[in-house]
């Protein structure tokens, strides 16, 4: 777009110049796409310092005209960092831990603060964050309240809607709301943090947030098992979430083309058991009692379904090591299925109890669309949550599998209302999603939507064409 005279001298003025990039070397990482299916295109690239800054500059681009796109660590898996015109606001300068109650288990944290580093001063402070995702490395925590994220801990602790206590946010017009505290108890009239929480940037820029922090876990239990049919994952989740309560934090299922792919295109990853078996799932323990004996008890109920017939074979990670070499089968599947050829991607939830009845029809229903089409559906089946990725049959051509993407997303999408499911659990709609939020909402669910945003952004300035179009 045409900046009007002036404006990036104004921006410089306001963050220092060194802040202001506009050089295609210099933005080309915060026009990535992570998926390589959007264009990002945007005049400069803005790295305020702080609160203040954020907000000086929303106003100068409000005043200006310029649409802004907030970004964090620029991970998200639906096009909503793309940018098309305007200003990327980075909020990686923003990466301050303002402080650490440990007796009240909240931590105040600035919105550029990278996930991994959060996990690691929870710790250090004897406490523990317990979101957890593939992208923890570099995903920054004002992106992961922007887009609830959900990850491999939602089974025990929730998404991160459930544990931000607090959040400080500048509005599309520049002002600052500011709602920092550590309450667990606050019924003063709306929750309005809620609002920001998986707006994908489109309301205003999240600034600061308090988290909630829990106790440390000090046992653990890592473990992959096998199974001969689908319908047992869920008989499997039952025994075992039965038997352990919330001491079960993940429970994540993995095809047996999961392992085939990851073992065949990643280094360093082996397939732990002897022989190939249709299912696995990974799960993990965790309790704040080192004296618990966790190993016990999930021996005990894997004996009785193994006896059952429910499981075929086991294997308990011995270590450290050993924990991180499983949980690599399940991380890196869709790298895996990228290095393999064209993948469509679908991120659906249905309740648990549905789950492996949905993903028997959907597999169905895919290979009869496209024969030679591989189905990959894997992810965090104890909370409902499927990845249905699917992998192109071999030797077909990539765009032509691509191509095919919103026929499938229709196969797929209808299979998963029907079963009174989301088409977007955790990843979010950004842009990729837009339609299929537009076809299967309800007019009204759009209408509200839109009419928070039109009070809340009534230039239409924050992230716009994001979610849904004004
Ligand atoms: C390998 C891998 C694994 C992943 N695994 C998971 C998973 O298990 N669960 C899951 O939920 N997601 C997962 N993701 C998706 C992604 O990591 C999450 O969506 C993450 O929360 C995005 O954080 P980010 O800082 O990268 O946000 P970005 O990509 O920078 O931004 C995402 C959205 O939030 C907005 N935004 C960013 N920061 C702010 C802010 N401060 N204020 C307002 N809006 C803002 C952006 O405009 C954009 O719309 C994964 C991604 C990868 C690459």
């Amino acid at each position: 777009m045409t900046l009007p005279n002036g404006f990036l001298d104004r921006l410089r003025q306001l963050v220092g110049a060194p802040n202001v990039l506009i050089a295609d070397d210099d933005t080309a990482k915060y026009r990535h796409e992570e998926r390589g299916l959007l264009t990002s295109i945007c005049d400069a690239v803005v790295r305020p310092a702080n609160t203040d800054e954020i907000a000086a500059v929303v106003k100068a681009c409000v005043a200006a005209g310029v649409p802004i796109v907030a970004m964090g660590g620029n991970t998200g898996l639906v096009g909503g960092g793309v940018a098309n015109g305007g200003v990327i606001l980075s909020t990686e300068r923003l990466n301050r831990i303002i402080e650490i109650d440990a007796l009240n288990n909240t931590m105040t944290v600035e919105a550029g603060c990278v996930l991994a580093d959060l996990q690691k001063a929870a710790e250090e402070a004897n406490c523990f964050f317990p979101l957890s995702l593939g992208a923890e490395g570099s995903c920054r925590i004002g992106g992961n309240i922007s887009t609830n994220a959900g990850g491999v801990g939602v089974l025990r602790y929730g998404n991160t809607r459930d544990l931000v206590l607090g959040l400080e946010v500048v509005l599309p017009d520049g002002r600052v709301w500011s709602r920092l505290n550590g309450l667990r108890k606050d019924n003063t009239g709306y929750d309005l943090k809620h609002l920001f929480i998986g707006a994908e940037g489109t309301l205003g820029i999240v600034t600061k947030a308090v988290l909630k922090l829990f106790p440390r876990p000090r046992a653990k239990v890592t473990l992959m098992a096998a199974l001969r049919e689908l319908d047992q994952v869920l008989v499997l989740f039952d025994r075992i979430r039965n038997a352990c309560g919330d001491r079960l934090t993940a429970f994540e299922m993995i095809p047996e083309l999961g392992i085939e792919l990851v073992t065949r295109h990643i280094p360093d990853t082996r397939d732990p058991f002897a022989e190939r078996h249709p299912w696995y799932v990974l799960m993990e323990l965790t309790s704040p009692r080192s004296a618990d004996d966790l190993r016990g008890e999930v021996e005990g109920a894997l004996g009785e379904a193994f006896e059952a017939g429910v499981v075929v074979d086991a294997v308990f990670a011995e270590s450290e090591a050993q924990g991180r070499a499983l949980w690599k089968l399940r991380e890196e599947i869709p790298g895996a299925q990228t290095r393999e050829g064209g993948s469509i991607k679908h991120d659906v939830s249905v309740p648990v109890s549905r789950t492996t009845e949905f993903v028997r029809l959907a597999m169905q229903a895919v290979i009869d669309e496209m024969p030679g089409l591989r189905p990959c559906p894997f992810g965090h089946i104890g909370d409902g949550n499927i990845h249905f990725n699917l992998t192109q049959p071999p030797g077909m051509d990539k765009a032509a599998f691509i191509a095919r993407w919103e026929d499938f997303n229709r196969i797929v999408h209808d299979l998963t209302k029907r079963y009174g499911g989301s088409i977007s659990a955790e990843h979010g709609i950004g842009l990729v999603k837009r339609d299929e939020l537009e076809h299967y909402s309800s007019a009204l669910d759009i209408e509200l939507m839109r009419l928070v945003k039109k009070s809340l952004d009534p230039n239409n300035i924050m992230n716009p064409g994001k979610i849904f179009v004004v």
